[in-house]
């Protein structure tokens, strides 16, 4: 499809919560805002290498602060105008007013970005530092969630936690807090990543048992590394299966070894949450395309952009 035609525009513009109601399993992916010019040549590398297997969504997360804020707007808005993938723009509350959100909401509108991921975002430095609500600011995704719902016609999705938000005091907490940012808009949801199906579906069946039928998209993290054990699981919170962290350490010094334990594990672990009438899957991608492309392959899934 050239770029730039009136269709390229409709299906870039398309709402991730229309492209779930086709009832297919979604395919999508996560990059982040680069700070250099070589590595915003890698996520190009990346983004046009992923392109051609027709995702139904990309995702681009929003900084902590400073400069790669920008960099989220821009990528975000070059991904809407410059390919045919239809974009998701994460935001957060951190440190932004609410004029300042409303504004960043406005530029995504512009260049024709309907869908959002509405997060409360964390304390930068700290994750589990004390929150420090901006004097004219949000406390609550929720409150991001009305906010871009008042600002236009998007389509908004939430973050959902198969383990529990770390700062929720126990799960009912949790689920009800998940729900109310659903009743209060939000289209869809992504998870966490989490290593143990099981603990997707432990919260899918709350969520459910509370009355919601918002679509949670499970988050797929394939590990690639060895220093990445550790990494994920301080970033997350989420339980790395010692049993992983065992066979990977066993052929540490072989990075191939490592790698392809590391994407067999996340093989498997697709493979049982497809069978589970998961909405779709969502890879983060750290603004590499191998890793999960090899994924895609060993699932089966690139035939169905051929
Ligand atoms: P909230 O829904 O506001 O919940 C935060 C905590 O407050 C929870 O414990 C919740 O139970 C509790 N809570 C909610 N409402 C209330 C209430 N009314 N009263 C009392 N307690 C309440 N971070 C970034 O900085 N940039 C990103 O791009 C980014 N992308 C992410 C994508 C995904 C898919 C996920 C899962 C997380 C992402 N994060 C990102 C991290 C996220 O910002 C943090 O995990 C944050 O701690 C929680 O955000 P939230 O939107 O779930 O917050």
């Amino acid at each position: 499809m050239a770029l730039g035609t009136a269709s390229t525009r409709t299906d870039r513009a398309r709402t991730v919560r229309d492209l779930l109601a086709s009832g297919e399993q979604s395919y999508s992916f996560e990059f982040f805002a680069p700070k250099t010019a070589k590595g915003e040549h890698t996520l190009w590398n990346a983004i046009r290498r992923l392109e051609a297997v027709s995702p139904t969504f990309v995702s681009v997360t929003y900084g902590a602060g400073g400069s790669s804020r920008e960099g989220t707007v821009r990528a975000t808005e070059r991904i809407a105008t410059d390919t045919t993938l239809t974009p998701v723009a994460h935001l957060t509350a951190v440190n932004h007013s609410r004029a300042e959100l409303r504004n960043i909401i406005g530029q995504y509108a512009d260049a024709g970005i309907r869908n959002m991921l509405a997060l409360r975002g964390d304390p930068p430095g700290d994750p589990m530092g004390e929150w420090v609500r901006h004097p004219e600011g949000l406390d609550f995704a929720i409150e991001l969630v009305r906010l871009i719902k008042e600002s236009g016609d998007f389509c908004v999705g939430v973050a959902a936690f198969p383990e529990m938000h770390p700062r929720s005091a126990d799960w009912d907490t949790d689920v009800r807090h998940f729900v109310d940012k659903c009743r209060a808009g939000a289209d869809f949801a992504i998870t966490q990543m989490f290593f143990y199906p099981e603990d997707y579906l432990r919260l899918r069946d709350r969520v459910a048992a509370a009355g919601c039928t918002t679509p949670i998209i499970p988050e797929i993290m394939p590990v690639t590394n060895v220093r990445q054990i550790e990494r994920f699981a301080k970033l997350s919170n989420a339980a790395f299966p010692p049993e992983l962290a065992e066979r990977i350490l066993a052929v540490k010094d072989d990075a191939a070894a490592v790698r392809s334990i590391g994407i067999d594990y996340a093989t498997e672990l697709c493979a049982r949450l497809m069978a589970e009438e998961i909405p779709g899957l969502h890879f983060i991608t750290l603004n590499h395309s191998t890793a999960t492309l090899e994924i895609y392959e060993n699932l089966g899934l690139h035939q169905r952009s051929s």
